[in-house]
């Protein structure tokens, strides 16, 4: 039998790697990025169209490459920063596996010019498919420019699991902020389809940060700084009533390098304990700086996870310092209910047995009579109605495809007619006479068999998000105009987010506009009120913010995030009358056993626990 086994040929071997190291639109961004940093760059321009997908050019002033370099650069292997396997275990640059490159050719239309300083003339080469179609002298300014166009385009199978433009962007822009944000000496811009979305001038850190985040995060911005044989820690967290409910802001550095670690997080995470609500992020900026021969890049072809040789004591670092700096601070632990968002009050006070719950409640408030929710809800429309609206009706935009939300409703029902235990329907006609609400939380209400329970603000979640969604569907839903517009410095992120999803925003009854990462709203949805209303506009901008939903889900997400604000303030349960009104408007949703977020909204108390106690 003759051999089988055969080696690879290049282009080949080239594509599988790029597997590894080329995912997306930003991984390209990512290293064409690091490239330049390493070439000595001081200023860096980067160039999107179509979330990548069309083209990305990066300009730097760098030390540009000689006419074989040039061509070299390209061949797997190849790389100026490693030449010794001792260079390895110290490395001061960015790159040293001598893939990207050879990686980004194998699978995409490439045009690169360059020139060393003092050269007359640079080298243009263009390269497809490994192929290289062309190679010659060419006029142009000092430095490297990258041109990537097609990516993709010989491996179907990733260019059909790109995601929206606007996932795939954002994962463009987590890169390009990523690396800003290591490189405050550095200018960087970014454009997108013609528009300049960042432009970062070279500065000092604290400024880098707030050029990225926007103007509203210098005061919210501590400092961090501790020196040790080991290690050099310094950075900013935010404080800590900045937490958020997504990651969005946590970022750690090691010797100008952005990496993931689980652990590290732990120790931070760890730090605010007790400062911030359950199941929220804080944010933080944390440079260390380390002897290159005490880590270790090459574990991942990314190079986003790092191996530390003292991870325990650096651990042991983190936590004390930011412990300390926020000591000094003042940062005092406050913990009250209308910066918990989540709605899992018990769970919250569990493990914060000391702090006293405060809910305002604001007495002259009912929340049921400034929503159109009564009249529509009493009518009471069977299920297959309320599909049959809203196929009928539509959303007439391209944020919200009708068919998602008939997706949406279908599974929805399908779940809540499972866990809906007839028992508890039974109970339910009963359950509007003699409730009385407990620690400003829960509703009991005697039933033939025991109580039932209800969880006051989800069922409020509920309501309102009904509401908001049966208005939605007939009518634009109802917008209150603000006697003082609501002024708001946004990130750029946030600044773009607000933009692209204008429309919908403005189906949902926000109106305003964006200008220079400033957001002036004029009128917002009728139900939010004023008195909270930045922080529901913080939760709008936190929906937005996530890259999951994907455009068709994003109004029904913006709706439970309306809801969810609205509930936080109309607690306003002072009498029978009141809770009784509650009572009845749930029941009149069709999903009143869950909340819009899936959490339970009711349960029962069985007559037998009580008899048992009494045995
Ligand atoms: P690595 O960065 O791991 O060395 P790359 O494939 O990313 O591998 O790059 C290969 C080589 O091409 C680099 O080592 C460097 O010498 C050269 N190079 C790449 N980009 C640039 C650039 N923007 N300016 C100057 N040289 C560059
Ligand atoms: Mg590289």
């Amino acid at each position: 039998m003759s051999d089988l086994i055969k080696l690879l040929p290049d282009h080949i071997a080239n594509q599988i790697a790029a597997g590894e190291v080329i995912q997306r639109p930003g991984s390209v961004v990512k290293e064409l990025l690091e490239n330049s940093i390493d070439a000595g760059a001081t200023k860096i321009d980067v160039n999107i169209k179509d979330a990548g997908k069309t083209l990305i050019q990066i300009v730097d002033n760098g030390k540009g490459m000689s006419s074989g370099d040039a061509l070299l650069c390209f061949s797997r292997h190849a790389t100026s920063k490693v030449s010794k396997a001792e260079d390895l275990f110290a490395l001061a640059t960015k790159g040293f596996r001598g893939e990207a490159l050879a990686s980004i050719a194998a699978i995409a239309h490439v045009e690169m010019k360059t020139r060393l300083e003092g050269a007359e003339v640079g080298q243009h080469i263009i390269i497809e498919g490994s192929t290289v179609k062309s190679n010659e002298e060419s006029v142009t300014p000092q430095g490297t420019s990258f041109e990537i166009k097609n990516l993709f385009f010989n491996v179907p199978a990733r260019r059909n699991f790109l995601k929206s433009d606007k996932v795939e962007f954002g994962h463009i822009t987590d890169e390009f902020e990523r690396v800003a944000l290591a490189h405050p000496d550095i200018h960087f811009s970014l454009h997108h389809n013609g528009s300049e979305l960042y432009n970062l001038p070279s500065t000092v850190l604290r400024k880098r940060i707030v050029d990225v985040l926007g103007k509203k995060s210098n005061d919210r911005l501590v400092p961090i700084e501790e020196t040790t044989d080991i290690v050099t820690l310094k950075g900013f967290v935010l404080k800590p009533e900045f937490a958020k409910k997504t990651r969005g802001e946590q970022f750690l550095f090691v010797n100008d390098r952005f990496f993931k670690s689980h652990y590290f997080n732990h120790a931070l995470n760890k730090a605010f304990e007790g400062l911030i609500p359950e199941r929220s992020f804080p944010g933080y900026f944390l440079y260390m700086r380390i002897d290159p021969s005490k880590i270790d890049v090459n574990v991942h072809p990314t190079k986003t996870e790092i191996k530390f040789e003292e991870e325990k004591f650096i651990y042991s670092i983190i936590l004390s310092s930011i412990r300390l700096a926020l000591g000094k601070y003042n940062i005092a632990p406050t913990l009250d209910f209308d910066q918990e968002t989540s709605f899992d009050i018990p769970h919250a006070m569990r493990s914060q047995p000391a702090v006293e719950p405060q809910i305002k409640v604001n007495t002259e408030y009912n929340p049921f009579q400034s929503t159109s929710g009564r009249s529509s809800l009493s009518k009471g429309k069977s299920s297959s109605n309320f599909t049959q609206a809203i196929k009928s009706e539509g959303f007439g935009t391209q944020e919200a495809k009708q068919e998602d939300w008939e997706n949406f409703y279908e599974i929805k029902e399908e779940k809540d007619n499972q866990e809906i235990s007839t028992g508890l329907i039974e109970e339910e006609v009963q359950a509007t006479f003699g409730s009385f609400l407990v620690k400003d939380s829960y509703i009991l209400s005697p039933s033939k068999s025991g109580f039932l329970v209800i969880h006051a603000r989800r069922a409020i979640e509920r309501i309102v998000y009904d509401s908001i969604i049966i208005s939605f569907i007939n009518n634009p839903i109802q917008s209150q105009q603000l006697l003082f517009p609501l002024q708001k410095e946004l990130s750029k992120q946030e600044a773009r987010n607000w933009k692209e999803s204008a429309s919908v925003l403005n189906q949902l009854g926000f109106s305003g506009e964006v200008n220079d990462d400033e957001l002036e709203l004029n009128a917002v949805p009728a139900v939010l009120e004023e008195e909270t209303l930045s922080k529901s506009v913080d939760q709008i901008l936190e929906t937005l913010a996530h890259k999951e939903i994907e455009k068709g889900e994003l109004a029904h997400e913006l709706v439970g995030s309306i809801a969810r604000s609205a509930a936080m303030k109309s607690l306003n349960l002072s009498n029978s009358e009141h809770i009784q009104g509650l009572i009845e408007q749930l029941f009149q949703c069709e999903n009143h056993s869950y909340s819009p977020s899936n959490k339970k909204i009711i349960d029962t108390l069985d007559l037998s626990i009580i008899e048992n106690k009494f045995k």
